[in-house]
């Protein structure tokens, strides 16, 4: 009965710092959010403790009429969430995270050695849309299924969906992939459902990122378009850390085959109670303000580094995060990222179009759903954009102060050839 406190003092000192960490700057990276007191509280239940493989209703254990009417209200409030009509859609609250959940579908849509096309990781897309490098297939989605990623027009930033089309007909791909990781732009779902209907494809969109903007109406509805859609729940959305899948109802044996029993065993009740919640609050008006509030910031920020003279990808956002161009700067994404983690503020290197090396991304991802939730407002986020203008100074200070007089300094030491190449590339 004793509290982690009480039991275990050396890890509950290490939470404490984490959670100054956390508490403690200015949090950018997109993909991040302060999850609420009543998510937290699911979490650490009781609902930790019991298996339930299977459905709601359908279970191999017993003991589960609890369980089962949690699951069945997360549910629920899932199909309300996206204002799913629950004749023509389906979901599935049980995938323990976003990869599961995107290798799930493709699990239960596809054979072996199928046909997938997604935005390509350098392009912004996730590594579980078939990414793949010269060297090695790094995914499983491209260890198990052929990928064909398609790629930013690099002049616009944007998706190049000319391409894409031409691309997807001759490779005529079984499952048509959008939505990504680090692309600040809205998407032409209406185009890509026209390529997928010509090629006999099925469309999927993974809204991991921007799922909580969908919901509230901030960005374009990839239901009215879609067969299957796939989210995390801890991104925009301010969850717990799980995932959901929602797929047109013809689809629901395949789907819930491929969760349950194809990829997992039991669900992790407590996640899908923290899920409930959230999406209770999803439905609030605040919660719909807050949403409206992501996309405010993100302009404002955006606006500001604009005006402060940097280069962002595509000039601009339309959603919840930008990518920022630190090429003209003569700076990496990963220098900039140091920097920015010694003056206490958090943000991720990312490769931005035309980068050459994968090492050493050209840029940094920034977003704003995690300081929205802090209550920062447009104003706040002119300040940000002056901090993080200062942390540029201080970068190209100490590349100043010691790049070139380390290099001299080092190049008069003798090293192998291979060294000598990578530090190129690197430095
Ligand atoms: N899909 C997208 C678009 C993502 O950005 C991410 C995570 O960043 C995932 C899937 C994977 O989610 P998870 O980290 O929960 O496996």
């Amino acid at each position: 009965d004793q509290s982690l406190e009480q039991a275990d003092p050396e890890l509950f000192d290490i939470i404490e710092h984490e959670k100054c960490r956390q508490w403690g700057g200015i949090e950018l990276i997109a993909s991040e959010n302060f999850t609420s007191r009543a998510v937290m509280d699911c979490l650490g239940s009781c609902l930790t403790n019991k298996y339930s493989e299977g459905l709601p209703g359908k279970r191999y254990y017993g003991g589960n009429e609890y369980i089962d009417q949690v699951e069945s209200l997360c549910q629920r409030r899932a199909l309300a969430a996206f204002n799913l009509d629950a004749q023509a859609w389906g979901v599935n609250v049980q995938p323990y995270s976003g990869s599961p959940a995107n290798f799930e579908v493709y699990t239960a849509l596809l054979n072996p050695h199928d046909r997938i096309m997604g935005l390509a990781l350098p392009s912004g897309g996730h590594l579980t849309h078939g990414y793949y490098t010269a060297k090695k297939k790094l995914s499983a989605s491209s260890i198990f299924f052929e990928s064909l990623p398609y790629q930013l027009d690099m002049a616009t930033g944007r998706i190049d969906y000319d391409a894409l089309e031409t691309q997807a007909k001759l490779f005529l791909p079984k499952i048509l992939i959008c939505g990504a990781s680090a692309y600040p732009r809205d998407y032409d779902y209406a185009r890509l459902r026209k390529i997928a209907t010509d090629i006999g494809a099925y469309l999927m969109a993974d809204i991991a990122h921007f799922s909580g903007l969908v919901s509230s109406n901030v960005l374009s509805n990839p239901f009215e378009y879609c067969d299957v859609v796939t989210t995390t729940t801890h991104k925009t959305m301010r969850g717990p850390r799980s995932a959901i899948i929602f797929f047109k109802k013809e689809l629901e044996d395949r789907i819930n085959g491929a969760v349950f029993p194809a990829l997992q065993g039991g669900p992790h009740n407590n996640n899908i109670a923290g899920v409930a919640t959230q999406l209770r609050e999803l439905a609030t008006e605040e919660y719909k303000e807050y949403a409206r509030q992501v996309v405010k910031n993100s302009r404002a920020l955006a606006d500001e580094l604009i005006s402060l003279g940097y280069t962002l990808v595509s000039n601009g956002t339309d959603n919840h995060l930008m990518l920022w161009d630190l090429r003209p700067q003569g700076l990496t994404g990963n220098k900039f990222e140091k920097v920015c983690d010694a003056v206490r503020i958090t943000l991720n290197k990312n490769s931005v179009p035309g980068d050459t090396s994968a090492l050493t991304p050209g840029g940094v991802r920034v977003g704003t759903p995690a300081m929205t939730t802090r209550g920062l407002n447009e104003d706040n986020f002119k300040t940000v954009a002056h901090f993080l203008h200062r942390a540029i100074q201080i970068s190209l200070e100490i590349q100043e102060a010691t790049g070139k007089k380390l290099n001299d300094f080092l190049a008069a030491i003798p090293e192998n050839e291979k060294i000598k190449a990578l530090k190129q590339e690197v430095f």
